[in-house]
């Protein structure tokens, strides 16, 4: 029932660049429908199978710093070596963030309270201080006029959660003279519990409560909140590899990240990109007949605020970015009730994020027809900045990639044309225990494999084309001089 037509590919693309010397024989051209059609569904779940059992053995997940981080390391190394690659595990320095006493008292009522990752901790002995309730509008707490009549100088203030980021509530909250900052949930579900982001922009105490507990709470009154957190650095790795054939000045760089949350195995997120990224590498081998290099990345620490592919760009000086044509990210391919997403390259979706470097247009279009030609009809996922493709497009490398969606819901009109369940999560068991591989969905992750195995082939044949990105040289320089500006 499928049609492969879209892609005229002309025959000098499939010429050989690299390995003319090498006696062995180079085999037939890569493109797109051929590694396609070599990826293995079975394969991709026999790889979630292992990275489950890796996190079984080890506390129930892959978290970064853990023993099941190191496993997840060696097991991936292990079968991109049995395919003959030569694998680097670079370290980098992560900031790893704890707490310890987490308490908030009200008239002598404990409530459950939960540091927001990089929270500073509250003075030894706790913060005793009115608690001052901040008015919820559509904007809760993201303006300093919501605080207007307020006293907050000194005060623990009360947000909802919503609208803008936690770190963004914080420093208006900061700004207004607050102490510290208790985040209420704008669901039914657990504590409001998320990350400040940068470690920098971190100003006072913030921690997160249910809802319940914040509606409960907007009378006001006195508490006593206890944050004893710390943040250490500890070192991480990143698995990297390149096939050894493909020019160089030209690396369509692939990546999706080996860590988990701590509070699961992380089968969907993200040993799905991780499993269909290791069974494209063993279709692809190391010596594939292509004209440009294809570099794997498996990211550390993507979950504590994408450090390992932040460490990995930050580390590549101008002449190595230059030599990447492209980043392709894979990160939760198989969600249960899944979408079908391509990153929004060309900013038609105007979710605010604006576009990906020029280039990235082209790669949204290359998915699109993927899929397209699958008998999906696929919709735009913002640059949002939630996955290791963040760095790359801050240095004006162009991205894209496939997502079948996190814990945004699925419209009525997504339902209608993917089947599934609308106004409910694409993955209710993101980022908790239940992000099994009894929870993917196995024909959104063999439509995923086969998209993202077709992607590769066909950029590893050509960068170029109406779907490309700007060739080597002039171009890509050009095009990339106002990034990070
Ligand atoms: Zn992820």
């Amino acid at each position: 029932m499928r049609k492969r037509v879209a892609f005229v590919i002309g025959l000098a693309g499939a010429l050989v660049v690299s390995g003319c010397s090498d006696s062995e024989d180079p085999g037939p051209p890569i493109d797109g429908p051929g590694l396609a059609a070599a990826i293995s569904t079975d394969a991709v779940v026999g790889d979630l199978e292992q990275l489950e059992r890796i996190a079984t053995e080890n506390g129930g997940n892959r978290a970064a710093g853990t023993p099941g981080y190191d496993a997840s390391v060696d097991y991936v190394v292990g079968q991109l070596e049995d395919a003959g690659f030569d694998v680097e595990t670079p370290e980098f320095d992560v900031e790893a963030f704890s707490a310890t006493t987490q308490t908030l008292q009200v008239a002598g009522r404990d409530i459950p309270v939960q540091a927001l990752t990089y929270s500073p901790a509250t003075p030894a002995g706790g913060l005793a201080a009115r608690l001052v309730p901040v008015p919820s509008d559509d904007t809760p707490g993201c303006e300093v006029t919501d605080y207007d009549g307020l006293d907050a100088a000194g005060a623990v203030v009360l947000v909802d959660r919503g609208s803008c980021p936690f770190v963004q509530k914080q420093q208006v909250a900061a700004e207004r003279g607050a102490a510290a900052v208790l985040v209420a949930n704008n669901e039914d579900a657990d504590l409001a519990a998320g990350t400040l982001g940068e470690r920098d922009e971190v100003r006072i105490p913030t921690a997160g409560i249910s809802k319940a507990d914040g509606a409960a709470l907007r009378q006001g009154g006195d508490v006593t909140l206890t944050l004893d957190t710390r943040i250490e650095i500890t070192k991480s790795r990143n698995v990297i590899t390149q096939t050894k054939t493909g020019s160089s000045g030209n690396v369509v760089m692939v990546g999706a990240h080996l860590d988990s949350v701590p509070e699961g195995p992380g089968i969907n997120d993200d040993g799905s990109g991780v499993a269909v990224l290791l069974e494209t590498a063993r279709r692809l081998g190391a010596k594939p007949n292509v004209d440009n290099a294809v570099r794997f990345a498996f990211w550390g620490a993507e979950e504590i605020g994408l450090q390992g592919s932040e460490a990995y760009v930050n580390g590549l000086d101008d002449a190595a970015r230059a030599d990447i044509a492209m980043y392709l990210n894979f990160d939760m391919v198989g969600s249960p009730n899944a979408g079908f997403l391509a990153y929004d390259g060309d900013n038609s979706g105007k979710a605010g994020d604006g576009p990906g470097p020029e280039g990235s247009a082209g790669i949204e279009r290359t998915f699109e027809a993927i899929l397209l030609q699958l008998g999906i009809s696929p919709d735009g996922t913002a640059f949002d900045g939630r996955s290791d493709y963040g760095p790359f497009i801050a240095v004006g490398i162009p991205a894209g990639g496939l997502f079948t969606g996190a814990d945004e819901d699925k419209t009525a009109d997504q339902a209608a044309k993917w089947g599934g369940q609308a106004d409910a999560a694409f993955d209710p068991n993101y980022h908790k225990t239940r992000d099994t591989l009894a929870n993917v969905d196995r024909q959104a992750l063999a439509i995923s494999a086969e998209a993202i195995g077709y992607g590769i082939g066909h950029y590893a044949q050509s960068i170029g084309g109406p779907n490309g990105v700007p060739a080597a040289g002039d171009a890509r320089t050009s095009a990339r001089a106002d990034a990070g500006k």
